[in-house]
């Protein structure tokens, strides 16, 4: 009643003084008065509640609700916790960085850890099963009803997430977290001591060894009636998917030849079922053979999608509790128990010591431990700030294996384990290629592969086989050789801590690590950038990076410097300065690198002939420390390699540039990078050969070219397989989209916005998201030109009731930008690459795709040299054409989706136009015409569409 009655003209003082005094009232109550259910709804927590949309602000206090300034807001929040939800957003929405209060997200992970929520009012609703708020003023309201509702939950004796909650409340009272305060009352104390989560935490079982997979050659009949079985009696027969079934089949015959497997490729339009059409052929051999199919995705959403389906062809867990099916990721997406005790007890300070606490509930009812993409909301670390979850997990290669007391109950090795067991084993490109190149276990090496989402695989494959030496790596290097610079840094500690009873116990080990601790003494350290900033470098790497630095400056023409982006320059014809150091910084490395072999010797020699106090355990860890060592040697190795080249002869099969890394017209890193030239000969090496089967498969594999001739269509497509580089020949199939692409989408061609007009751009896309009524995914080619645009028409949009989301902009990750979208018709979300190819949002949210202009190549060193190697032009217009498929490939993901795709580039070449499906009907239009068509749904009329080029592959090709 309060603020309600206050006039405008003193509103900014007492607004916050009467929500100050109102607090102290309003605590106290809340905390002492029971939470009672109502016949519905738990009551609301009679505490302020505040909300800031990009158009206005909210506060409600003693029963109301008012729209305030943002001052006001920010005083209110400055002299009272109030309840608000996602405090960086609100933050950032205020101007206001220091804001905090009671986050009900980190309420709703304290009370639901692993418990899946969208992180906006409206997901918070969904969550708590409480009803949707009707507009922005309703959301104040909103944060109250919940809190009730967390708070009626913990007082629920049947609170499913109750275990260990009473002890880490006690901790996070400590840690001052507003929320202790409120919870308390609210949850009892245990009759019986809670016991700690690494005690609670199952242990891992040991498996026996699996045997090889019995050779079997299955019938195609036999293939279609477990798709049958899969797709369900009720399902409709689709022939495509059937055929591709089929063709899926024949990867797994038995291998002819030593290095040669059965590579197949096979272009699945979107909708044909290729998942179930691929799984049910996995299923019956893995039945039949006893072997273990592996699929690799790029996205985690199709890696989500795969573990759903999955369920129609194996049981959750077999009869003796194991799991048949396994996600499988990098050890630096899973959670470190070793880490998170260290930061439990006292590494971890503040706010990140807070966040270390909800992060040990969420792993007391986490299904894998994984931190990325798994069960633990990807918005929790955001609301952090620091990097907390990234130094929760075993990014740095630090782990000490069998010498860790959490060993048995590791996340990290407990999926290892599972996955070598396992007949699906769903995991990612970049996985399946480091686990090819360096599985601990060859025998755990994959040999029947699929990787879906195929068309990704010559990207992964060019990361995983780089090489970069930068300040950065041998930073990184440095610290697990010989421990962290600075002290109190938790746990983590080098090489010599690490083999402790190696150093003293054998002799020439010890000296061997004594050697390659001296020796990387001389790596970068804290301070390199200030010290080469001020022509002070530390030892022969910080010199030769340096010397790239300057190099580099000088011979850069691309202008990138003076708009803030990173510069590089090729490898040739460098000066004397940098060959000269790199001759020093290659001997550096070396120094390090004999001592670390010479351990290695050492530690083989130990494990053929163990010495008495050699228990089981201690063997365990020394075989990690061996194939760590191993991994670290091998790097070394190439960064030499990569040095001795620059002052010699360019090798044909390798692109090798300086390059000084900077963000928003900050250094962050210096490098020399190598890339092969083509990925896919060290793929086909690593994984093709040793593999029986492997299938490539997407929906867009094969490129639209203007001719539609099948040759030229294929042709990158086996290019980019890896094929050319090993004996076999590929097995090509393709299966087109069953979706009326001409009868429910239109390519508008935007003819009257001019490039690098960035007012009319911004205009261009504010009036599309209301012509659309929101729905619309904007895809950007320059971070800048996004930022740009968001920040002039995200207000405009947020007053129209049109909720704007950013990626690079919004302090929320990539993947819950998606989450929200999705869940939100009348949202709209701007983003760069990753949402081109990774959204999958099927129904009304996603109803118009927007493309700012053609998503030209970058002309950078790597590029240029892949361009001259491969056609010149043509190369470019193949990429062109596959961004273009693949962004249009986010508008149609269910035969009932319709929409608009819209570029806005009035030079648009009629060239690229195969890439969209054939039928599609293409329009030039002015923005004027493309908001009226937008606002009357897909339809043909009466403007003669230009072709959208050939018939590509549209009958169902069969060819071998
Ligand atoms: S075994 Fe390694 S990764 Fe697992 S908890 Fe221990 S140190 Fe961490």
């Amino acid at each position: 009643m309060l603020l309600a009655t206050r006039q405008p003209a003193c509103r900014t003082a007492s607004r916050a003084e009467a929500v100050t005094r109102s607090w102290g009232r309003a605590f106290t109550t809340a905390l002492a008065s029971p939470i009672t259910d109502g016949v519905n709804l738990p009551d609301p927590l009679p505490l302020p509640a505040l909300h800031a949309s990009h158009g206005s602000t909210w506060l409600r206090a003693d029963g109301a609700t008012q729209a305030i300034a943002k001052g006001e807001a920010i005083m209110a929040a400055a002299d009272t916790p109030v309840l608000l939800i996602n405090a960086p957003l609100v933050a950032a929405r205020l101007g206001y960085p220091d804001l905090s209060g009671l986050d009900l997200l980190e309420a709703f992970a304290f009370v639901h850890p692993a418990r899946f929520c969208v992180p906006t009012p409206r997901g918070l609703a969904e969550a708590l099963g409480l009803p949707v708020p009707a507009g922005d003023a309703d959301v104040p309201a909103l944060l109250q009803q919940a809190a009730g509702a967390l708070l009626a939950a913990v007082s629920d004796p049947e609170w499913f997430e109750r275990a260990g909650a009473w002890s880490a409340l006690q901790s996070l009272e400590r840690l001052r977290w507003p929320w202790a305060q409120v919870l308390k009352p609210h949850i009892a104390k245990p009759e019986k001591a809670e016991r700690w989560l690494f005690a609670a935490l199952p242990e891992w079982e040991e498996a026996p060894e699996r045997a090889q997979p019995r050779q079997v050659d299955l019938a195609p009949a036999d293939v279609l009636a477990e798709l049958a079985r899969l797709t369900g009696a009720e399902a409709e027969q689709r022939e495509g998917q059937r055929a591709y079934a089929q063709d899926a089949l024949r990867i797994f015959a038995p291998r002819a030849a030593k290095g040669v497997p059965h590579l197949a490729l096979a272009q699945a339009g979107t909708g044909i079922g290729k998942t179930l059409g691929y799984l049910a052929p996995a299923a019956l051999w893995t039945r039949a053979s006893g072997g273990t199919v592996w699929v690799s995705t790029f996205t985690k959403n199709l890696q989500r999608q795969l573990r759903r389906e999955s369920r129609r062809a194996w049981p959750v867990k077999r009869a003796d509790g194991s799991p048949p099916v396994v996600v499988r990721k990098g050890r630096e997406n899973y959670l470190c128990l070793l880490n998170l005790e260290d930061a439990l007890q006292g590494g971890f300070a503040g706010r990140p010591a807070v966040l270390a606490q909800l992060v040990a509930r969420w792993a007391a009812f986490s299904s894998d431990g994984d931190m990325i993409g798994g069960d633990l909301p990807g918005w929790l670390g955001t609301l952090f700030r620091k990097r907390g979850i990234a130094s929760l997990t075993d990014s740095r290669g630090e782990c000490i294996y069998a010498g860790c007391p959490h060993y048995r109950k590791c996340f990290i090795e407990r999926a290892a384990r599972s996955s070598a067991q396992a007949d699906l084993v769903i995991a990612n490109h970049a996985l399946v290629m480091v686990n090819a190149a360096r599985a601990r276990d060859p025998a755990q090496r994959p040999t029947r592969l699929i990787f879906d989402e195929g068309h990704h695989v010559f990207d992964a494959a060019d990361s995983t086989f780089a090489a970069t030496l930068s300040a950065q790596e041998t930073m990184e290097l440095k610290r697990w050789i010989t421990g962290p610079e600075r002290e109190g840094r938790g746990r983590r500690r080098g090489l010599a801590a690490r083999l402790a009873d190696i150093a003293s116990d054998d002799e020439v080990g010890g000296e061997a690590i004594a050697a390659a601790v001296k020796a990387a003494s001389q790596l970068p350290s804290e301070g390199w950038m200030a010290r080469i900033h001020e022509g002070n470098p530390f030892g022969p790497i910080e010199a030769l990076l340096a010397a790239v630095r300057t190099a580099t400056y000088a011979r850069d023409e691309s202008g990138a410097a003076d708009s803030g982006y990173g510069i590089e320059t090729e490898a040739a014809d460098l000066p004397g300065e940098v060959i000269e150091a790199a001759g020093n910084a290659a001997d550096a490395l070396a120094a390090i690198r004999v001592p670390l072999i010479r351990l290695g010797g050492r530690l083989e020699a130990v494990l053929a002939d163990p010495p008495d106090w050699l228990d089981a355990q201690g063997r365990a860890r020394i075989e990690g420390a061996r194939f760590a060592l191993a991994w670290r040697i091998d790097l070394l190795g190439g960064w030499e390699a990569l040095l001795a080249r620059l002052g010699g002869p360019a090798d044909p099969d390798f692109v090798d540039w300086l390059a000084v890394e900077r963000s928003e017209a900050r250094e962050f890193d210096i490098a020399i990078h190598r890339r092969w030239l083509d990925p896919m000969k060290p793929f086909a090496r690593v994984v093709l050969e040793p593999a029986h089967g492997v299938m490539l498969t997407s929906a867009t594999l094969t490129d639209r070219t203007e001719s539609g001739d099948d040759d030229a269509q294929w042709a990158s497509a086996i290019a980019r397989s890896g094929a050319a580089h090993i004996a076999a020949r590929p097995m090509l199939s393709a299966a087109s989209s069953p979706f009326d692409y001409a009868g429910r989408a239109e390519v508008l061609i935007v003819t009257d916005i001019r490039k690098g007009d960035l007012p009319a751009l911004a205009g261009a896309y504010a009036r599309i998201i209301e012509a659309s009524g929101g729905g619309v995914l904007g895809l950007f080619t320059a971070i800048r030109r996004l930022r740009a645009v968001y920040g002039r028409i995200a207000d405009r949009l947020a007053r129209a009731g049109l909720p704007l989301y950013a990626q690079h902009v919004d302090p929320i990750d990539t993947g819950t930008l998606v989450d929200i979208f999705r869940d939100d018709a009348r949202a709209s979300l701007l983003g760069t690459d990753a949402l081109r190819d990774g959204v999958d949002v099927p129904g009304q949210s996603l109803r118009c795709v927007v493309l700012e202009q053609v998503p030209w190549p970058r002309p950078d060193i790597l590029h240029k040299a892949r361009r001259a190697a491969n056609g010149g032009a043509a190369y470019d217009d193949r990429i062109i054409r596959a961004r273009l498929a693949q962004a249009f490939g986010r508008l149609i993901r269910s035969k009932d989706d319709a929409g608009h795709f819209i570029v806005l580039s009035p030079a648009f070449p009629t060239r690229l136009l195969s890439a969209f499906p054939q039928g599609t009907p293409v329009l030039r239009v002015t923005l004027d015409e493309a908001l009226q068509r937008l606002a009357a749904g897909v339809s043909r009329e009466d403007t003669a569409p230009e072709p959208s080029g050939p018939d590509h592959l549209s009958k169902d090709a069969r060819l071998t």
